[in-house]
């Protein structure tokens, strides 16, 4: 019996550290996250992400290329990050994300952004790396005027990264799917900013009225999914590698 305590007091310890030795393995390296998915700049650093079950080259998506059946092209090339309807940082259950976040390693103003589908490009003065493009009837729903939002067009301090055609003022610029609007970039509206370089897409709905309804709301938008071709909400997040043929 007191053969018997002595070995459970020891072994007890041993099997403990072997535990939390275990499970320590399976976190983050402490300071950095790297979790691909994420917008902040800090948490994207190409360092330590093995502990994560997928890469971002794992996240890659295709430039300029429709999904079959799909309307919109993928409007520009880099990974699949923020899904739409997401939750993680730095958004939240209550506040999910509203679009779908493709982000880049190149350089700031170096991959190229076109337009996702037929229709008119506006640029409001107060958006230094914006613009919003009408689609009078959608794709998806004929009759239905929609809207496309793309941003972060622009580098760390606001200097915008837009085709000369869409510049700031810009109103109503009839553009055909494919025309390039301008180059992904990194700024988020405080200088300097300090997110990846990406580009953020939403879809976002009309008031009935012929405006665009705060794309802030995750309500006023739609899952790019079925437009992209590709299985972008939050729903299909357990998906490695959003492609084409997932989206079916
Ligand atoms: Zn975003």
């Amino acid at each position: 019996m007191l053969k018997q305590a002595r070995t459970i007091t020891i072994a007890a310890p041993i099997l403990l550290f072997l535990v939390g030795w275990t499970l320590l393995q399976r976190q983050p390296p402490t300071g950095i996250q790297s979790n691909p998915r994420s917008e902040t700049n800090e948490n994207t650093t190409a360092n330590n992400r093995s502990w994560l079950p997928f890469g971002r080259i794992d996240l890659a998506t295709q430039q300029r290329e429709n999904c079959a059946n799909a309307p919109f092209l993928i409007p520009t090339e880099g990974y699949i990050g923020l899904y739409y309807n997401d939750p993680s940082r730095p958004y939240n259950q209550t506040r999910p994300h509203q679009g779908v976040d493709i982000f880049i390693d190149e350089a700031p103003g170096t991959v190229p952004v076109y337009a996702v589908y037929d229709g008119y490009i506006s640029h409001r003065w107060e958006w230094q790396s914006a613009v919003i493009q009408r689609i009078p009837s959608d794709p998806l729903n004929p009759g239905q005027q929609i809207w496309v939002y793309y941003t972060h067009m622009a580098d760390e301090y606001g200097n915008d990264f837009i085709e000369p055609a869409f510049d700031y003022g810009a109103n109503e610029v009839f553009v055909e799917k494919g025309t390039l609007l301008g180059y992904v970039g990194n700024y988020d509206g405080n200088v300097p900013s300090r997110i990846h370089p990406h580009l953020h897409l939403s879809i976002v709905k009309d008031d009935g009225w012929g405006t665009y309804l705060n794309e802030l709301e995750i309500a006023n938008t739609l899952d790019p999914s079925p437009y992209l071709g590709l299985a972008v909400g939050y729903q299909s997040a357990e998906i490695n590698n959003p492609n084409c043929a997932l989206a079916n």
